[in-house]
């Protein structure tokens, strides 16, 4: 098998199962990682010494194998789905059933419905007194999670990783669900797959685990991660076990890289060094040219999104919605439905009411989506991630304009492209009548910068209630251009004056960016 080379289906053989466990915090993901080591009727004949590497393989008591990544939440799933690496073919999400459906909860469904992988529901912690399994099912209901007993085609078990119950149907129901997907790899071939772990040890120099995904990994192997190359020189198991060969689904971990690669890298194994170094050397061309463009204009992933379609190497437009009422929410989605045409798909993501969190640009990031803003704005924290990300948030105040540019976008005609920067926040201590100019704010910035003749827009309760110009900006009674974070100031809005004593006000400039 060359390197690179598609596998007919003849090629194609079962591979066992890689499975995320996510879940709210304290829910037990843990405890079940652990829980379901133990399981592991081959640990005993091994002898070796488990270790952490990132990920485990067990075989269950008929034989067949299963691999799960050792790092629980959603936080290594999305980090790796946004460098482009998918090694998870089902997520067992971990409810505890004396908590129900908590935040994290409903952020580990949005993660794995964006990735199109399926989700087995545990029950946790049945163990516990008293617990109602039943009220979880009811509130999944409400996150469009349908597990079977309630008519649906979501596989449920209730467990208890402490007391160690029902173990075995959970491994069953993992089975089952990888029976269904059908999972096959052909292992007659060059390896590839991801890095899944890595770090630099004193004693062995740079160790990776990686996860096995097509091919044989062989010891003595070429193997490229992400822009590191080297012979594999050792292949270890998570049971300390020296290996010489690693199939499919297997992790391991591997020494002998010149370099530490990162979680998410894609490895592959090659026929030469000479090969390794050219595979290297663009690795680190395209990752430099990369991080010039991201330090550049700023650019966002809108651009980029732009070129491809206009190259048409990209089919999907994928749309992030936050609205500031249920009723916008469900109108954009409705209206971004029926977009799309032969050559491109418009798909909503996820649509919900609220501020721009943190973890809606995790989402856009790790599926190459753009974020839609209905009269809503992003966190702090948010829009320093989106913008260290390049995640691209487009703020609407009407529905019309929404379907208009997403219509732009997809047909690429999206040209130049308007890129909002942010400039500061101010908050409103006071409101005061002047003469001849009206209602003035006076405010203290309270981050960044607020200049004249800048975009406003006016939050109270984190929702927008006006967008429009700042008009007059004063420092005592002198007009100034811009005023900095720490300092007061008053502020008057073109054509508009109705503002209150804790409002927010964000302060931004529009620049113009060509599209590609
Ligand atoms: P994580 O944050 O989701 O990884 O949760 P942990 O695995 O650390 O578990 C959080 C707490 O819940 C710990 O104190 C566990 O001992 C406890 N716990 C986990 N699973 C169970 C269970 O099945 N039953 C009971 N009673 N407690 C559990």
């Amino acid at each position: 098998g060359l390197e690179g080379a598609e596998d007919t289906d003849t090629d194609l053989q079962p591979r066992p199962p890689v499975v995320t466990i996510m879940g709210h915090v304290d829910h037990g993901k843990t405890s079940l990682l652990d829980a379901l080591r133990k399981t592991d009727v081959a640990a005993h004949e091994a002898g070796g010494i488990t270790q952490h590497i990132g990920a485990y393989q067990i075989t269950v008591p008929d034989g067949s194998k299963v691999t799960f990544i050792d790092t629980p939440g959603h936080e290594a799933f999305t980090a790796m789905r946004a460098r482009g690496a998918s090694v998870t073919d089902m997520v067992v999400l971990v409810v505890a059933a004396d908590d129900g459906v908590m935040p994290q909860t409903i952020e580990a469904i949005r993660h794995a419905k964006a990735a199109g992988v399926p989700l087995i529901v545990a029950v946790n912690k049945i163990d516990k007194p008293g617990v109602k399994p039943e009220r979880v099912k009811q509130e999944l209901l409400q996150h469009e999670i349908v597990v079977e007993s309630l008519g649906g085609d979501t596989q449920e078990i209730e467990v208890s990783a402490t007391q160690r119950i029902n173990l075995d149907k959970l491994l069953e129901a993992i089975s089952l669900q990888a029976e269904v997907l059908d999972l096959k790899a052909n292992p007659n071939r060059a390896a590839e797959g991801t890095v899944i772990e890595s770090k630099l040890d004193r004693g062995r120099g740079p160790v990776a685990t990686v996860l096995v995904q097509k091919g044989t990994l062989r010891q003595g192997d070429i193997v490229v991660a992400g822009a590191e190359w080297g012979r594999v020189r050792a292949m270890l198991d998570d049971k300390g076990r020296q290996l010489k060969d690693a199939p499919p689904s297997l992790p391991v971990e591997i020494l002998g890289l010149s370099g530490v690669p990162a979680a998410g890298d894609n490895f592959i194994a090659v026929e030469n060094e000479a090969r390794a170094r050219e595979v290297s050397e663009f690795r680190q061309r395209r990752a430099r040219d990369k991080a010039a463009a991201a330090a550049g204009a700023g650019r966002g992933n809108l651009t980029d999104m732009l070129a491809r379609i206009q190259a048409g190497e990209q089919k999907e437009v994928a749309v992030v919605v936050k609205a500031d009422v249920q009723g916008s929410a469900e109108a954009i989605g409705v209206t971004l439905g029926k977009l799309g045409n032969d050559e491109v798909k418009v798909r909503v993501l996820h649509s919900a009411v609220g501020q721009i969190t943190e973890s809606d640009i995790q989402l856009a990031k790790a599926s190459d989506a753009v974020i839609v803003a209905f009269n809503v704005r992003a966190t702090s924290q948010a829009r320093d991630l989106a913008a260290k990300e390049g995640v691209d948030i487009r703020y609407y105040s009407i529905i019309y304009e929404v379907a208009d540019d997403i219509e732009k976008l997809y047909k690429g005609k999206l040209a130049p492209v308007q890129r909002e920067k942010f400039l500061g926040y101010a908050q409103i201590l006071q409101v005061f009548e002047v003469k001849k100019i009206g209602k003035v704010a006076g405010c203290r910035v309270t981050e960044g910068v607020v200049k004249r003749g800048a975009g406003v827009r006016l939050l109270r309760d984190g929702v927008v209630i006006h967008q429009g110009e700042l008009s007059t900006l004063r420092r005592f009674k002198d007009d100034v251009r811009e005023v900095n974070n720490g300092l007061e100031c008053g502020m008057s809005f073109a054509n508009y004056d109705d503002i209150r004593v804790g409002d927010q006000i964000e302060c931004y400039e529009v620049e113009t960016v060509a599209a590609a």
